[in-house]
């Protein structure tokens, strides 16, 4: 390392700073430890201070600091990514954002705030007004916004809304660059795209304006079958029901909802299950699409009681492999989004032949107008070499997959990194400084 922290620390005076290397080491850390491929690749990798800005005005100055004197910079929201984003590769300076908290306004469907406001905090204060976000992910009690616009994807609402990159679930992002004279850049409509999932590679967001959904209260729901496939036909029919108001179909196959220990009381051995939220108005059609499907209903929870006991919200998307490796460490996962078929004829192929080895985890979504099985499959991790051959048979059959053993950006989902998003990384982060080492089309030029 060849940069001159001294001289960095020494002008960003006034500005919460962490030198303790114990606490360093830990902001320097995110959830990638779901991936026995990259815990190794990733173990030792440590920032060498921790910047906290309290608003945009420190942002500016920090961004400044980090290009006179040439230091790498890693963003940081509550580092619940999955991918070692948050993990710095050439050490340098990470700035956490979790000290911008503020709500900016709330107007009908579409709310401002600042980068660092925990996903739960924005949800509580639209429902004061009837509104609430169209989607989250699991972690939304800590996850911050701009992290899951640079890092995350969708979750729960995305059967109704689809994912977060979809033309309209993003209205506008403020960036702080990272030239010889930072600047503050406004990006709307969609130009968001120039920084949605870039991984922080490519400006620091420091507010984002996000369209809200109206309001409804949930009903939580828990729901057994003795079939797996039976389970996965329910959830595609459920997601095909337009009249009916859900905000999550989560699937399980057994014996991943027997990992839940909260929630065994309601789920029998042997027995696969499905985790829903719908709408309150909806709840009187279920039984009778539950009992078309041979499903029972063993579960649920009103809306006024929400808050109240276990989450099921907490069991789904990742959570899930969160769940399942608290029983047995050896359990990693994968990211997969199945072709539109509504008889799920590639979901059963797949449950069949992988038996006990991949465990199905379906989570339905709209992709352009359609709902179709996402998944996050649980699979019992043998060797690097195993895994691969996994995600490549599951390529050739047609099925999509957003590799999470990989920290590499272009090895994800995205497959290939959005020239739109090169073209604005080459004005904004001239000196590439930000998150070193995550791209191909990169390299550190320090
Ligand atoms: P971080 O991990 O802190 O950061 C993520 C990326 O964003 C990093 O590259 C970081 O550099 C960048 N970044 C953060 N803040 C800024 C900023 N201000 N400016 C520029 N770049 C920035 N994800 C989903 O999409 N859906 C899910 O359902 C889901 N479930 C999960 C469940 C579990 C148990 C876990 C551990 C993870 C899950 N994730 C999921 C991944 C992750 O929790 C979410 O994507 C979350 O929104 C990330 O937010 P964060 O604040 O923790 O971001």
């Amino acid at each position: 390392k060849s940069f001159d922290l001294e001289a960095l620390i020494n002008s960003l005076q006034g500005i919460e700073i962490i030198t303790d290397s114990t606490q360093v080491a830990k902001l320097s850390q995110d959830y990638h430890t779901f991936s026995p491929v990259l815990v190794p690749k990733l173990a030792g990798k440590v920032g060498d201070v921790v910047v906290r800005p309290a608003n945009e005005q420190e942002v500016l100055k920090i961004a400044a600091a980090c290009v006179k004197y040439r230091i790498p910079v890693t963003i940081r929201g509550a580092g619940t990514g999955n991918y070692g984003q948050c993990v710095p590769l050439h050490g340098g300076v990470i700035v956490d954002m979790t000290r911008m908290h503020e709500i900016c306004w709330v107007k009908p469907g579409i709310a401002r705030v600042e980068a660092g406001v925990k996903l739960a905090a924005l949800d509580k204060k639209a429902r004061e007004s009837g509104w609430e976000m169209r989607m989250a992910p699991s972690t939304y009690r800590t996850a911050t916004i701009a992290g899951f616009v640079a890092g995350g994807s969708g979750g729960i609402g995305s059967i109704q809304y689809g994912l977060l990159g979809d033309r309209g679930n993003l209205i506008a992002l403020r960036v702080v660059t990272l030239e010889d004279e930072p600047r503050v850049i406004e990006l709307r409509g969609d130009d968001v795209q120039k920084v949605n999932h870039a991984w922080g590679i490519n400006g620091i967001i420091t507010e984002v304006e996000i369209p809200l959904a109206p309001a409804y209260p949930w009903v939580e729901v828990i729901l057994t079958f003795p079939e797996f496939m039976a389970a996965a036909k329910f959830g595609q029919a459920l997601a095909d029901a337009d009249g009916m108001i859900k905000k999550e179909i989560g699937i399980f196959a057994s014996p991943i909802p027997q990992y839940f220990t909260p929630l065994r009381q309601y789920i029998p051995d042997d027995t696969n299950a499905a985790l829903l939220l719908v709408a309150e108005q909806s709840l009187e059609f279920l039984p009778g699409l539950v009992e078309q499907y041979g499903g029972t209903i063993t579960y649920q929870k009103q809306a006024q009681e929400v808050g109240k006991g276990a989450n099921l919200l907490e069991f789904t998307w990742n959570h899930t492999t969160l769940h399942a490796r608290t029983v047995d460490t050896s359990i990693t996962y994968l990211q997969s989004i199945f072709p539109a078929d509504k008889s799920l004829k590639l979901v059963e192929h797949m449950y069949h032949h992988y038996g006990d080895e991949v465990m199905m985890h379906l989570e339905f979504i709209r992709v352009n107008g359609t709902a179709i099985p996402a998944a996050l499959q649980l699979v019992r991790y043998t060797s690097e070499e195993r895994l691969n051959e996994i995600i490549h048979d599951h390529e050739e059959k047609g099925v999509f997959i957003a590799n999470p053993h990989t920290y590499i950006i272009e090895d994800g989902g995205r497959k290939v990194i959005d020239p739109e998003q090169l073209k604005f990384k080459e004005m904004v982060d001239p000196y590439r400084l930000m998150n070193p080492g995550k791209s191909k089309a990169l390299e550190l030029k320090v």
